[in-house]
């Protein structure tokens, strides 16, 4: 299908982030000439991994949800071929919460998930059955109707037990950074259903595996992936792209564009003032980021003795009050109050994840030994007596230092905030008011998430090939 005519290609993307990447196996495996340029020198933005001391950590993100059959994540790597390239493993459980009264399972086989529910809260039986029900044979328009609720209002709809509704939304206040009343009932209901009821999932030895094998896949369907060369500027001529200029003043032509990366960065620095109305850059300017994660990196010498399964997530809620909490992380006290963890399937390693807001590289060179130490005797007291005597390395990445390595505005874990209000900006779809200029990722407000960038990167792709099919008519 490629058309490059005299330019360089048909389609440059910018960044190789999970959304980048599959953006960029889908156009060409289509046929298009593609070329990814990645700021960093390896692909997959939060999903990258580094080796220290001998010991392998995830930078960031650590498993993904919605590879059941049919679910968005295995329709998107089956369609490239990738499901015969990398092992994909279910850890089981794939979460476990515990709060000072319960502590409940969530196992891969739903049924038993319920049961569980149900025996915690048997005054909720029905409704715990009926919400599950909902969530597990939705349609997507059943979503739909949910993207102007919070997912308080949803929750109310099922249930009057307060602890019951903070069990359940704790893993959507660490996995889309928002309290119930503040994250829409669209967002907090795909988080519950591909992140818990069909989360678990690991590929290969590290999660750097996912981005590897879409970068090898990629060059294999003939595009050109270029590593540590960052965008300066996307160029337009009578409000259409034609191209990047590189960070070294070098011209790159296409047809296309697609921008992977922040879309503060895309509208205000790679665009530019006078290419864009005011009145959008004025509406992007007064849009809240979602909150940051501090990411705990930990070795051990030996396991400890009372240390959760392998793999599993495992969420510490210390009290109900769900609002509060999310303020104590979004203002910073000095403590951590509520985190997850995971020892890692080797059992050499933990992770663990607190949300926590940006401040600047002066502000995390203060107080980032501290924090660590803070965070770890925090687990020790909570989940894992006995934590700092097996310790032999410890580092850990600061809001600022998510920012550093991916140029995510405000180092947040993803994209925009989720509030009902901010859900599918108009500005901010894929599609732009730039003609040839196309948005994919969790800076489009459509999705978070891993399965929903993936998602996003195929639809991204979808719109430019039925353009071009378009033009040929
Ligand atoms: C700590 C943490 C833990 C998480 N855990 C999970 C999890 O377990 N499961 C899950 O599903 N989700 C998780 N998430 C969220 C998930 O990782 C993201 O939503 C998703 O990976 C975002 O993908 P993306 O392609 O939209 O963007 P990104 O991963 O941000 O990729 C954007 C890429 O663009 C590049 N770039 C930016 N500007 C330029 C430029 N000018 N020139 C060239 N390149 C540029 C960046 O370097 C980056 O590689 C987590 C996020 C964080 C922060």
């Amino acid at each position: 299908m490629s058309n490059t005519a005299n330019k360089d290609y048909d389609v440059i993307i910018i960044g190789a982030g999970i959304g980048g990447l599959v953006c960029g196996c889908y156009l060409a495996k289509a046929g298009m000439k593609v070329l990814i340029v990645e700021q960093h020198h390896k692909p997959g933005g939060y999903c990258t991994s580094f080796k220290r001391n001998g010991f392998t950590f995830d930078a960031a993100a650590h498993s993904f949800g919605s590879y059941r059959e049919g679910g968005n994540m295995r329709r998107v790597l089956d369609a490239l071929d990738l499901d015969k390239r990398i092992e994909i493993k279910r850890y089981d459980p794939s979460d476990i919460i515990i709060s000072p009264d319960y502590k409940i399972t969530f196992w891969a086989d739903t049924d038993r998930t319920v049961e569980e529910l149900q025996q915690a809260f048997p005054e909720e039986s029905e409704s715990i059955r009926n919400f599950i029900r909902h969530l597990t044979t939705a349609k997507p328009i059943d979503f739909a109707v949910l993207r102007r609720k919070t997912f308080k209002d949803f929750l109310d709809r099922y249930f009057q037990n307060d602890r019951l509704k903070a069990i359940i939304s704790i893993p959507i206040l660490g996995n889309g950074a928002l309290p119930p009343s503040l994250i829409s009932a669209f967002t907090g209901s795909k988080i519950f259903t591909e992140f818990l009821l069909d989360g678990g999932y690991y590929a290969g030895e590290c999660m750097q595996a996912l981005p590897d094998a879409l970068a090898e896949r990629f060059k294999e369907l003939g595009g050109t992936l270029k590593t540590s060369c960052l965008v300066k500027k996307i160029k337009v001529r009578d409000n259409e792209v034609e191209g990047v200029v590189l960070e070294k003043g070098n011209n790159v032509s296409a047809k296309y564009v697609v921008s992977n990366a922040d879309a503060r960065q895309t509208f205000f620095e790679l665009l530019g003032s006078n290419v864009v109305e005011k009145d959008i850059l004025h509406k992007i300017d007064g849009m809240v980021p979602s909150l940051s994660i501090f990411t705990l990196y930990l070795g051990i010498d030996r396991p400890p003795a009372t240390l959760p399964k392998a793999g599993t997530n495992v969420w510490f809620l210390p009290n109900y009050n769900l609002e509060d909490l999310y303020l104590s992380a979004k203002n910073m006290t000095d403590d951590i109050e509520y985190f997850m963890m995971r020892f890692s399937p080797d059992k050499k390693t933990i992770l663990a994840f607190a949300n926590a807001p940006f401040r600047d590289r002066k502000f995390w060179y203060d107080k980032k030994l501290k924090f660590i130490d803070t965070f770890i005797r925090k687990i020790e007291t909570t989940l894992v007596p006995g934590l700092s005597t097996r310790v032999v390395y410890k580092d850990a990445a600061t809001p600022y230092t998510l920012y550093r390595y991916t140029l995510n505005y405000k180092g947040a874990a993803y994209g925009w905030a989720t509030f009902p209000s901010q859900l599918f900006t108009p500005e901010l779809k894929m599609t732009t008011p730039i003609k040839g200029l196309f948005l994919t990722g969790h800076w489009t407000t459509h999705t978070q998430g891993i399965p929903g960038v993936a998602y996003l990167g195929c639809d991204a792709a979808k719109l430019i090939l039925k353009k071009e099919r378009t033009y040929k008519k």
